[in-house]
């Protein structure tokens, strides 16, 4: 399948990528884990792009557009792709439509997943994810078996640095006044699927059903 998730920060995009990877082996591409490896690595990239996810702010479209032009074009998209965190801008949308277009490819729908802002506030600052293989927990609802270390890889579970209580309003000020709009502009496409709900599962089982699967 190829999807677009598109979510406030905290609505599960990332969790309900991971559970649809398994269904039919479509891959995940998620524009924040790419940026948080490159800020990692220190590559030129990562240098662009750190000062503005530390604060919460987006990363310029061309910087985003650069990478993911590339990402589409490797072997592995040829079995489907769950875009995590991509697009966020209208003008992100628009240049994918066209790079699409120029790919000769077609989406099966954007996805929105719906979330009540205090369920995202309260998600927000209990998760906890893992530098190294990118596994997300929650201190309350999905604590690791060992407080601090991964049960997947055995790498380190921390609060990301833009999980500040400061970082994270601002996420939720400029996903809607950036992000949010994109509902509207999928719906004009014909291709939004809106899922009200706080559990992964529904979300699953409501694309599930759009796609007749
Ligand atoms: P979230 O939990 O907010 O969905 P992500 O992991 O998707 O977080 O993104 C983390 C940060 O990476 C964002 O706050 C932003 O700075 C940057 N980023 C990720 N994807 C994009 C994008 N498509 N456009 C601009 N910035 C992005
Ligand atoms: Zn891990």
């Amino acid at each position: 399948m190829k999807l677009i998730l598109l979510g406030a920060p905290g609505a599960g995009k990332g969790t309900v990528a991971k559970m649809l990877t398994a269904i039919d082996g479509s891959v995940q591409i998620s524009t924040g884990d790419i940026l948080r490896a490159a800020v990692a690595a220190g590559t030129e990239l990562g240098k662009q792009a750190e000062a503005a996810m530390k604060a919460g702010d987006l990363v310029s479209d061309d910087l985003i557009m650069g990478i993911m032009e590339e990402r589409l074009q490797e072997d592995d998209c040829q079995s489907g792709y769950l875009l995590d965190g991509f697009p966020r801008t209208i003008p992100q949308a628009e240049a994918l439509k066209a790079l699409l277009a120029k790919m000769g490819e077609q989406l099966d729908c954007a996805v929105n997943i719906d979330v009540p802002r205090e369920v995202i506030l309260d998600r927000l600052t209990t998760r906890r994810t893992c530098t190294d293989c990118g596994a997300i927990y929650n201190v309350k609802s999905n604590p690791t078996k060992v407080e601090g270390v991964c049960d997947a890889c055995g790498g380190s579970v921390v609060q990301r640095d833009d999980e500040t209580e400061e970082a994270i309003s601002n996420r939720l000020d400029v996903y809607n006044e950036k992000t949010a709009p994109l509902a509207d502009f999928y719906d004009n496409e014909g291709m939004l699927l809106t899922v009200n709900a706080t559990s992964s599962e529904a979300v699953i089982d409501a694309i599930k059903g759009k796609l007749g699967m």
